[in-house]
């Protein structure tokens, strides 16, 4: 038995046996809806802990203190933690924020330090990084661990987020290491993205307080620059990865992003647990941004409805029966702009087909977009931001999602598609591969087909997997019908994802306090 599927046999055995012994959980992100977002860590970083509350755990959230936090209207209050963390030669004041995830249990602490996050966005200026990404993101994981020790607790595991986390299980291996609040916390990392690693200049190793024997290829060094997720990877008890596929494929010098080796490396340790997605947020039934609502038993009204005011609105020729493709997203090459552009053009030219587009990022994408809704006003509605509503509205509007990305770690959208009864058509990669069932005969028989999905990553295999979308819609509703069915009764819940990671923090812990044991 190969030890991945002995991993999954462990799980899914814990999931059953233990689940009910309610655990500690520090939960530390750089975004979480609703204080703030920039994309799927954010839903992941609102969604699952609420989740893990729901299911009787106590789950404390670390996010930094945005600007985006403290306009949210939610509130948020002063606490008597105040620390002085140093990076490099300077001490930098800040102190701590509380507050609660809407409508849950789960307590939400804000690094406040307004020099660092008091600002417009989270990451970026003008699609750039800021400058001192390195050292606002060492302070926050410092601020955490400073925070658990003013605090004198012990929570059972910190759960680290991507690069932004990533120093957290290298200082609790190494400077917090034989201390006793420290000694038993075990870590888990998980990676939402490896193609954002962190990676830095060399010298801003001064600035993460450890020494520099750590800084070799095997730990906090990669070709010469200080890499805060390789960082991460090298020191957490465990890691995982949003998909099953995607933590098979970043083993892969293909999709490894250059640390395939590093995963390989740690593979014992390497699991996929699938995204859930928020069903509270995301259900037609219920969804206050729709025209319409909706549920499985009348999705061709309330859909048809959604549709009828989204062509109204964005100035799309109103007719029930014009295919409508939706795409939601980040205008970035990852997800597969390279393959919808060309595609884009040609049918907005020769066919009678609609788009309806939503998302932000590379100028040039914008710049192309922008022509071609100039060129074809009543047939692409276009819009270059970042809306909560619109993405909701398209979702429920659209005949067919596209994502047909060139990678792609879990992905939310195909499931929030499949829930508004909109059919995906997706690159056979990561979490689209393990959420999307091609249409097939046999799956089409079976009934376990919900979408369309293609290979190879050309023009012509998207072409031809949109057009056996378009034709299907066209030529036989019944079937499309029956597609849709199938996506709207999935269970896309966070429920089961939920319990998977509790398997997964209980293993983590268990196997900690063995190898104290075994030392
Ligand atoms: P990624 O995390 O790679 O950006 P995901 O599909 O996992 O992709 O998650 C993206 C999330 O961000 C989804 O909730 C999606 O609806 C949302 N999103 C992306 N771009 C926009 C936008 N321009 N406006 C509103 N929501 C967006």
């Amino acid at each position: 038995m190969s030890f991945q599927i002995g991993l999954r046999l462990e799980i899914s055995y814990l999931c059953s046996k233990t689940q009910s012994v309610p655990m500690d959980i520090l939960f530390a992100s750089s975004e979480a809806t609703p204080f703030a977002k920039t994309g799927g860590l954010a839903d992941v970083a609102g969604a699952l802990p609420r989740e893990l509350s729901r299911l009787g755990h106590r789950v404390t959230v670390f996010l930094p203190a945005y600007r985006s936090c403290l306009n949210s209207g939610i509130p948020i209050e002063p606490t008597e933690i105040e620390f002085e963390i140093p990076l490099g030669t300077k001490l930098v004041e800040g102190n701590l924020l509380h507050s609660r995830l809407p409508g849950s249990d789960v307590t939400f602490y804000l690094v406040n330090q307004p020099d660092y996050f008091d600002r417009k966005h989270l990451y970026t200026v003008k699609g750039k990084d800021y400058v001192d990404n390195c050292e606002r993101f060492i302070f926050f994981c410092r601020s955490v661990l400073e925070s658990v020790r003013m605090l004198d607790w012990s929570p059972e595991i910190i759960h680290a987020n991507d690069w932004q986390t990533g120093l957290i299980p290298a200082l609790l291996k190494t400077e917090y290491v034989g201390t006793t609040t420290f000694e038993n916390i075990a870590s888990l990392i998980t990676i939402h993205n490896l193609a954002y690693q962190g990676s830095f200049w060399h010298w801003d190793m001064l600035l993460t307080g450890l020494d520099w024997k750590y800084f070799n290829w095997r730990q906090m060094e990669f070709y010469g620059q200080l890499n805060l997720l390789k960082t991460g990877i090298a020191f957490a008890d465990a890691i995982s990865t949003v998909s099953p596929t995607y933590a098979q494929e970043i083993q892969t010098p293909a999709q490894g992003c250059g640390l395939h080796d590093t995963l390989q490396h740690r593979s014992d340790e390497l699991t996929g647990i699938l995204n859930g997605i928020d069903v509270n947020t995301w259900n037609p039934q219920t969804d206050p941004a729709l025209a319409a609502n909706y549920d499985v038993t009348n999705f061709e009204a309330g859909k048809s409805a959604c549709k009828s005011v989204m062509q109204k609105e964005s100035g799309l020729v109103e007719d029930p029966n014009i295919p409508m493709i939706g795409i939601i997203g980040r205008l970035e090459s990852q997800k597969g702009w390279s393959l919808i552009l060309p595609v884009m053009k040609q049918w907005l030219e020769t066919l009678d087909v609609q788009w309806v587009v939503l998302g932000t990022g590379q100028a040039d994408y914008q710049a192309v977009l922008n022509r071609l809704k100039r060129s074809y006003p009543d047939k692409l509605a276009l819009t270059l931001d970042f809306s909560n509503e619109v993405a909701h509205q398209i979702e429920a509007a659209a005949d067919i999602f596209l994502m047909p990305s060139e990678f792609e770690p879990c992905g939310l959208n195909q499931m929030y598609s499949m829930a508004y009864g909109t059919v995906p058509v997706v690159r056979r990669t990561g979490g689209l591969a393990d959420t999307v069932v091609n249409a097939t005969t046999e799956t089409l028989a079976d009934k376990t087909a919900n979408g369309f999905s293609f290979q190879p990553f050309t023009v012509e295999d998207l072409e031809s997997s949109i057009a056996l979308a378009v034709d299907m819609f066209v030529n036989d509703r019944s079937t499309w019908n029956q597609l849709i069915e199938t996506g709207m009764h999935s269970d896309w819940s966070w429920a089961a994802s939920a319990r998977k990671y509790v398997a997964l923090y209980k293993q983590t812990v268990t196997r900690k306090l063995a190898s104290h044991q075994t030392v």
